[in-house]
């Protein structure tokens, strides 16, 4: 298969993982850039995540309209579109409502790591609040300005919290974007439980944080075993290829 099939057959599996590991549900999605034209983006059309398949992936372009498809796209194609294009060092991108992660943006504690499998998050989590700017809005980013401002807020980080609505998430790779978005509510779940015991939790050090960055290859065992899992309970464990398919295509865009 050429390496843009391998990176569309990636994108369905992460889709059903994302769906799968609660991070999305009806709602949700996730994209990638087109691996020879860093101007275009692939994301499902309007479909829950848990249904996505090959023949459902459209093509986009920078202002996140899409190329030549007249289905129905994700209202919020936006968030992709604005941190495509504001984070060159980006390949994939999720949006999600993961409930565990949605208290972080309600009040003045910031959602930050303190399990080793939270490290990816990078620091403190910046919280986005759409009507900072915007006014009174259904609270969905349904423009280019809007996603800007909030590709803004995300800076040079890994993750954003949308206030009363979700985040959205940046990486690397498919692979580094899906392990972010199923450990953030993961993390945000433990550091609520420390909360209610009523101490202030310990978050990772920047050491720490960076000691975790450091250690971290694309294509180790380790990178390869999560996805396996992951893409098995998910009922796709046969669509995944063989590890060094996917050596080539993590960190594709350099930018
Ligand atoms: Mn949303």
């Amino acid at each position: 298969m050429s390496q843009l099939e391998d990176l569309l057959r990636d994108l369905v599996v992460a889709n059903r993982i994302l769906a799968n590991e609660d991070v999305v549900d009806a709602y949700g999605h996730i994209s990638v850039r087109h691996p020879d034209n860093p101007r275009r983006f692939f994301m499902s059309r309007s479909r829950a995540p848990e249904l996505v398949e090959r023949h459902d992936l459209i093509e986009f372009d920078q202002e996140g309209e899409p190329i030549n498809d007249q289905r129905p796209p994700y209202l919020e194609r936006f968030i992709h579109a604005a941190i495509f294009e504001a984070r060159p060092d980006v390949v994939a991108v999720v949006h999600a409502h993961a409930e565990d992660t949605l208290p972080f943006g309600l009040i003045n504690k910031p959602l930050e790591p303190v399990i080793h499998s939270g490290s990816f998050i990078g620091g403190k989590v910046p919280v986005w609040d759409i009507r900072k700017k915007f006014g009174d809005t259904d609270l969905l980013v349904r423009n280019m300005a809007q996603g800007r401002d909030l590709a803004k807020c995300l800076g040079k980080g890994h993750v954003a919290l949308m206030r009363g609505h979700g985040f959205a998430s940046a990486a690397r790779s498919i692979i580094e974007v899906v392990r972010l978005s199923v450990y953030l509510p993961r993390n945000a779940r433990v550091q609520m439980n420390a909360m209610r015991m009523g101490g202030k939790p310990k978050p990772l050090s920047k050491g720490e944080i960076a000691a975790r960055a450091a250690g971290y290859r694309p294509n180790m065992p380790e990178t390869w075993r999560a996805w396996e899992y992951w893409a098995t309970r998910a009922g796709c464990g046969d669509r995944i290829g063989k590890p060094e398919d996917h050596a080539h295509h993590d960190h594709a865009h350099k930018g």
